[in-house]
């Protein structure tokens, strides 16, 4: 487990989208925020919301064919990764992975416990959850630390 900072819950796509933002606004250079969750729970939609709370324009999409696209018209850069068809972690060393995490922008990892190893002591996990019984369209966005 996670040690859990904050928690929210969200019932539509739109409010996952204002997290994204929220967290989006306030982040910081050198930040690694990990992505954590099943398909389809909203890693993607989060990480949309952050780029428009970073003041980015251009349409986000999952960057699953190419693991890293970078976004550079926002206050900051953005590196979203999506680290699904990782394999070995030398592959993330061939794309120039610490250079990014100790880089001038902000790093969104989806996947990111595909490369727990690799991930920096401070970064922040958001791990998102469906729970069923409160509806199709629930999510639960933990916010907190590795441990
Ligand atoms: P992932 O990147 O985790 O695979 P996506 O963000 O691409 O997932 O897709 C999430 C899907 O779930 C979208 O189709 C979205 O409309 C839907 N959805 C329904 N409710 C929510 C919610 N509360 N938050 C985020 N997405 C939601
Ligand atoms: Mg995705």
């Amino acid at each position: 487990m996670d040690s859990v900072i904050k928690v929210y819950e969200t019932l539509s796509p739109e409010e996952t989208l204002e997290v994204g933002r929220e967290l989006g606004r306030t982040s910081l250079a050198g930040q690694v925020y990990a992505l954590v969750g099943d398909l389809g729970v909203g890693k993607t939609v989060f990480t949309k919301g952050f780029a428009e709370g970073l003041g980015i324009e251009e349409a986000v999409n999952s960057p699953t064919f190419t693991i890293l696209q970078i976004y550079d018209e926002g206050r900051i850069p953005l590196y979203h990764f999506d680290v699904y068809r990782i394999e070995e972690p030398e592959e993330m060393e061939e794309i120039g992975f610490d250079e990014y995490i100790e880089g001038d922008g902000v790093c969104l990892i989806e996947w990111a416990g595909r490369i727990a190893d690799l991930l920096p002591d401070n970064t922040i996990v958001i791990r998102i959850e469906k729970d069923l019984n409160k509806g199709l369209d629930y999510r639960k966005i933990s916010v907190g630390r590795p441990v």
